[in-house]
């Protein structure tokens, strides 16, 4: 976990790449993010046995299993800012940033300094 300096909070950093074999979309974006979302929710059921199968995998296994279709989410989630950057002029840095403010607004995260 690194820690954002300036912001007093820590932070995670991920890069993900863009994927230059693909020609995505909003919608087939939008459609992946669900896929993979119904993906993560389904290994979180085999972590808590609610799968209704014999559980054959250890935890360790199944939390591995929840990193891998969670990282799915993330770069399916990159690939849409990658999608509204390019084709739609979308400013993520900026929404980025309102994002952060909103999180303050409701009491999640402080941003000022020596809180
Ligand atoms: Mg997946």
């Amino acid at each position: 976990m690194a820690y954002d300096e300036e912001n007093f909070m820590q932070v995670k950093t991920l890069s993900l790449p863009k994927l230059n074999k693909l020609n995505p979309t909003l919608e087939s974006t939008t459609l992946k993010l669900m896929e993979e979302t119904g993906e993560l929710a389904q290994v979180i059921g085999k972590f808590r046995g609610l799968s209704g199968e014999n559980i054959i995998m250890d935890d360790e296994t199944v939390l591995n299993e929840i990193a891998k279709e969670l990282l799915d989410v993330a770069q399916t989630a990159i690939t849409m800012m990658f999608v509204m950057e390019e084709q739609y002029g979308v400013n993520i840095e900026l929404a980025l940033k309102e994002h952060c403010e909103k999180l303050e607004r409701k009491g999640y995260l402080s941003l000022s300094s020596n809180s």
